[in-house]
């Protein structure tokens, strides 16, 4: 075994944040399904609080489907500015315990516990305290993962949702991974879970047992991966202060367009839009992409890496213009979502001239 099993990686992960927010902030909605997300006719839940969960209603389903299953429920549309003030309360109290916190996302982040528990203590006792912190200066609930390694601590994270501490030690990951379903790991979508299931791969003590070449024909690169995941292995260092790794906006439209022109028109304010965060966070983005999903749920992302890094909202509106108009072969569909986002982030300090230099498709 390699010294990695000596890591103490903690994830912790807000309760259903957006919607917890806005209990807190609205006492008439506790104790009540709260569900947040895009109201338009065509919108997506981004959260739903713990009472609408009980009737069904998960994150990333339409919003028409979430009011049939929960009439009821408080729908509401999300309020980011209040999101984050809230995320650098919880912020400020992880960089207490390290410098190595990687945050994922407003509600999510790792922190790399080893070399604090010198002189902090044990891990066990950090996070336990972490817990009672974000909810004496938030007053919400989080949950909070910790285990030699990410993939670990976000699983353990998961496992006992809302306000859970699970901690797992090097000698207990076996015996906690095997009984899970493959899907349950990190990464494994519906279309790998399938796969897998027909390879008569169900559990993870399965895939754990599955002879290496087999995941490697069968699933190419990512099968090796599995595969050691499926031991408890992941040797991914935690990044400190990666908060904001990628900036997007996606919009369902509230009905298909097929005109170029208003597809267009539909995807510059997005881009505006990620620039404008950039600019407010003092971020420069060295990737521009766009993702089209058509009526039929085809999706499709194009992106192209940018000579310099830039906050320019016209650079990132015409980069994503000219990659709608030459990179996605529209071909008279209908486009049913339009979204850009910007990666490869940067602090903002001197500005440089940017041009393109090369250009990559992804899937
Ligand atoms: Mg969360």
């Amino acid at each position: 075994m390699s010294d990695t099993s000596a890591r103490r990686i903690a994830h912790i992960d807000m309760d259903a944040f957006f919607a917890a927010v806005e209990q807190l902030d609205h006492p008439c909605y506790r104790g009540k399904p709260v569900i947040v997300g895009g109201l338009g006719p065509r919108g997506v839940v981004s959260t739903a609080s713990y009472e609408a969960r009980q009737y069904g209603v998960r994150s990333a389903i339409p919003m028409s489907r979430a009011r049939s299953l929960c009439p009821d429920g408080i729908y509401v549309e999300p309020r980011f500015e209040r999101y984050r003030e809230i995320s650098q309360q919880v912020r400020e109290i992880l960089l207490f315990y390290t410098p190595l916190v990687e945050f994922v996302s407003l509600d999510e982040a790792f922190l790399d516990l080893t070399e604090s528990e010198r002189t902090l203590g044990p891990a066990e006792a950090g996070v336990a305290e972490i817990k009672r912190r974000v909810r004496d200066r938030t007053s919400l609930g989080c949950s909070i993962g910790l285990a030699p390694n990410r993939f670990l601590a976000k699983l353990a994270s998961e496992l006992r949702k809302p306000d859970g501490l699970v901690v797992i030690q090097p000698n207990e990951i076996q015996e906690i991974l095997d009984p899970l379903p493959v899907g349950a790991i990190w990464g494994v979508g519906e279309v790998t879970e399938r796969r897998l299931q027909g390879l008569g791969l169900r559990t993870i003590r399965d895939l754990r047992e599955a002879p290496p070449e087999l995941l490697v024909r069968e699933l190419g690169a990512v099968g090796r991966t599995l595969h050691r995941l499926a031991r408890g292995e992941d040797e991914t260092p935690v990044v400190p202060g990666r908060e904001t790794q990628s900036a997007s906006r996606e919009v369902t439209l509230s009905q298909d367009l097929y005109a170029e022109r208003e597809i267009e028109s539909a995807l510059r304010p997005l881009a505006r839009s990620v620039a404008s965060e950039l600019r407010q966070e003092r971020l420069l983005a060295k990737v521009v992409r766009i993702k089209v999903r058509f009526g039929d749920f085809q999706t499709v992302t194009r992106q192209v890496s940018l000579v310099a890094p830039t906050d320019s909202a016209y650079l990132v509106e015409a980069t994503a213009i000219d990659l709608l108009r030459r990179k996605v072969a529209l071909e008279g569909r209908g486009v049913r979502l339009i979204g850009v986002g910007v990666e490869r982030l940067s602090q903002a300090r001197a500005q440089q001239l940017p041009l393109f230099d090369s250009e990559a498709d992804s899937r």
